[in-house]
């Protein structure tokens, strides 16, 4: 009975343990493994090879804990991808664009400043509430929805408006909904990206964040970077990195700089190669599971619109990283459900705080998992003709 009653206990904490982590599953899935085959094709390029004694310091020779070698890189890639102006901004490093979503609302949250009012759009990445809560700090607070104080006359309100272009889930172009003085806006521009958008126009905002996770899709590498404006900010963000990490890994900070220097055609062909690789495997799933959806009246997806891309010098077809899938019935209230019952695993709606009529499917995995969504996608739709 002493064995029962461990077990049992064992099996129930592991439950709780479990359930106090679904909530991450439902967000942690994004992995963009659709660029798999293009490092396979440049495996011995993009290697890189570190001795035992090699990067063994805290810090670099100049004393920071970031490459700017790397830094110097990064300003390359996006003048030749023209998707954000550098100029006049200083970058900082994180473990992942995660750690630097954080470490930007405290560098926005004086101590000795009235607690600011954090919000983003709905539909959102989750990330930014749950971030928010978990640090349930006096001098800031998850306030939910823009749309809840955009019409409001208390301007005096102060508030850090989270603003994804492209944005995730539904993969359209986003401006800032809040814009008045006493508001702080960062764009996360993790799929600003010539694979997943056309670059419209060369950003210039105060704060940008990007994620090397999907510019190459090495999410495991952890690094993320943003370009800063303001000084202070940037001050305040550094001290956030010093003490909560110390900066990013060096070996990681290697490992960056070794791929970026492939993309950007370490080879020759100026980058172009591995951005029309990225760009044409996600228009054509999109076209694919497109033709599929439009035959059915029970699901939608998202409108996208043809745009001029002005990396590509070409009007390009949409190419989004995620599908926002729409159950039209009335009745079909819980969408992923309904799609999970035909083996098709999304996100539901509700981890993007938008209605659970709503899933979200990834479209930027590996060819296997994506033809078996089509598949599967295909058999539903198929269903519902012969059900007519
Ligand atoms: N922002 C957005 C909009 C994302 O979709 C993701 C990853 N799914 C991230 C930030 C975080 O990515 P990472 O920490 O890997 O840079």
């Amino acid at each position: 009975s002493l064995s029962l009653s461990l077990s049992l206990s064992l099996s129930l904490s592991l439950s709780v343990i479990l359930s106090f982590f679904s909530p991450f599953w439902n967000w942690v899935l994004g992995d963009p493994l659709f660029l798999e085959p293009f490092w396979v094709q440049h495996a011995a390029s993009s290697a890189i090879v570190v001795a035992g004694w090699h990067r063994m310091s805290y810090r670099y020779q100049d004393n920071s804990f970031v490459s700017k070698e790397l830094e110097k890189h990064i300003q390359k890639l996006h003048a030749l991808v023209g998707n954000a102006n550098t100029t006049g901004k200083f970058i900082a490093f994180g473990a992942g664009s995660t750690q630097l979503l954080n470490g930007l609302i405290y560098a926005l949250s004086p101590n000795d400043s009235p607690s600011r009012r954090i919000v983003a759009s709905i539909p959102f990445y989750p990330l930014y509430k749950l971030q928010t809560d978990l640090f349930n700090s006096v001098n800031f607070k998850w306030q939910g929805d823009t749309s809840l104080w955009k019409n409001r006359s208390d301007s005096s309100m102060d508030f850090i408006e989270f603003v994804t272009s492209p944005n995730n889930p539904d993969g359209k172009l986003k401006n800032a909904v809040l814009e008045s003085p006493s508001v702080d806006t960062i764009f996360d521009h993790a799929y600003y990206w010539p694979h997943y958008s056309a670059i419209t126009a060369l950003a210039n905002e105060d704060i940008m964040i990007f994620t090397l996770s999907k510019i190459t899709g090495h999410a495991g590498s952890r690094f993320g970077w943003v370009l800063i404006k303001d000084e202070g900010v940037y001050e305040r963000l550094l001290r956030f990195m010093n003490l909560n990490s110390m900066g990013v890994s060096r070996d990681t900070q290697l490992r960056a700089l070794k791929l970026l220097k492939v993309i950007m055609g370490g080879g020759g062909g100026g980058g172009k190669e591995f951005f029309s690789f990225g760009h044409k495997t996600t228009m054509k799933r999109w076209e694919r599971l497109n033709r599929i959806v439009s035959a059915s009246k029970r699901f939608s997806l998202q409108k996208l619109s043809p745009q001029y891309c002005t990396y590509f010098q070409n009007v390009t077809a949409p190419s989004p990283a995620y599908a926002w899938v729409k159950c039209e019935r009335e009745e079909e209230k819980d969408c992923f459900a309904v799609l999970k019952a035909s083996g098709i695993i999304g996100r539901a709606g509700s981890v993007f705080s938008a209605e659970d009529r709503y899933v979200r499917l990834s479209l930027i995995k590996s060819e296997d998992n994506f033809d078996f969504l089509l598949q599967r996608m295909d058999a539903l739709v198929s269903q519902e003709h012969e059900e007519e």
